[in-house]
């Protein structure tokens, strides 16, 4: 298989047979979710399974916030906010104004249209129902087929080693502005669920997106026994580099790679996820990078537009992906 191939050879292919294929993606929240509403525009809902980051969720004026699941779901309903990258679509903000004035926390924002969500899930969740059950109600009452499957129901709190000391992962990210430098993610010990291993199981295809690969993915690959699974199972694993052109797209992800003395490149993020790949997906803008750096050689890899402006981009990425991948599941 030759290292590198080109785009537009694989644009010009057909779809090939995607639609019997299983596929699952490995998502935290805004990379995430538009590489998951992508293929969700092409795969049916049957076929296809988004694990999401729960290592983010938290306990906040006596509810529990799942950000990344929030966002997933959000997103493949058409209601997320598209200028936050949190929250939905044409929120308002009394209540949070009034948790204000009465003297509450307001450093965590939440609108009242997404304030519903938590109240009804911590209310489900408090009646004895687990996440994976409460998440698959709010996705029947927002209208999505596919399923979203939180990564574990046991509470998985991310937390990060700063230079200012250890700190939940909210407190790093939305109270102190991800600026603490961070030493090491630390990650607790946690089961998956039974749904998980299930989808795992019979994946055809696994997509890794372009996500934090260390406090969105790694949370995923941590709960017992995801990273195994996709380790010694023989479905394709396919990575979406966060990366494009040396930086994040958004969010700390460079930042963190810089900070725990990483390269900040595509390259470094292919390295990062080692042997757990088949296939690594990165930018255009970062080819002479990546052929610079080298060292990538057992790994199939592709290189396309992967920035996510709109509907349609997440589209033709997932198509082009898709059309890799089904081309490789069929050699
Ligand atoms: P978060 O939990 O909301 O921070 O979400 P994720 O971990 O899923 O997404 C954050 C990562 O997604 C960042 O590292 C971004 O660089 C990356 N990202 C966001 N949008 C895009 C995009 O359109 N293309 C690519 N390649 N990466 C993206």
């Amino acid at each position: 298989m030759p290292a590198s191939s080109s785009s537009s050879k694989l644009e010009q292919r057909p779809n090939s047979n995607s639609q019997n294929r299983n596929i699952v993606v490995l998502a935290g929240g805004v990379g995430g979710a538009k590489l998951a509403d992508g293929v969700a525009q092409i795969v049916p809902p049957d076929n296809l399974t988004v694990i999401v980051n729960s290592g983010d969720d938290f306990q906040h004026l006596g509810l529990t916030i799942c950000p990344d699941l929030d966002t997933v779901v959000y997103t493949l309903a058409g209601i997320e906010n598209p200028e936050t990258g949190w929250g939905r679509a044409g929120e308002t903000w009394r209540i949070m104004a009034e948790v204000g004035r009465l003297g509450g926390p307001e450093w965590f924002k939440l609108g009242d249209l997404d304030l519903a969500t938590h109240l009804v899930r911590s209310q489900l969740l408090a009646t004895g129902h687990s996440l994976t059950e409460v998440t698959q109600t709010l996705c029947n009452k927002f209208g999505i087929e596919i399923s979203v499957l939180p990564m574990c129901d046991q509470p998985a709190p991310t937390m990060i080693a700063t230079d200012q000391g250890l700190m939940p992962f909210q407190t790093w990210f939305v109270e102190q502005k991800w600026q603490p430098a961070v030493r090491e993610v630390v990650l607790p010990d946690v089961i998956s669920t039974a749904q998980v291993v299930s989808c795992l199981e019979n994946a055809d295809l696994i997509l890794i997106a372009p996500s934090n690969p260390f406090v969105s993915i790694d949370p995923i690959l941590n709960a017992y026994p995801i990273r195994s699974m996709l380790a010694d199972l023989a479905e394709l694993v396919v990575a979406v580099s966060p990366i494009i052109a040396g930086e994040a797209v958004k969010g700390p992800a460079a930042k963190m790679m810089g900070e725990m003395g990483m390269r900040v490149s595509s390259a470094a993020i292919a390295q990062y996820y080692g042997d757990l790949i088949d296939v690594f997906v990165f930018d255009r803008r970062d080819s002479a990078l990546l052929n610079q750096e080298g060292s990538l050689n057992s790994l199939i890899t592709f290189q396309t537009d992967t920035l996510m402006n709109n509907r349609q981009d997440r589209r033709r990425l997932a198509q082009e992906i898709l059309n890799l991948a089904m081309e490789l599941l069929n050699s």
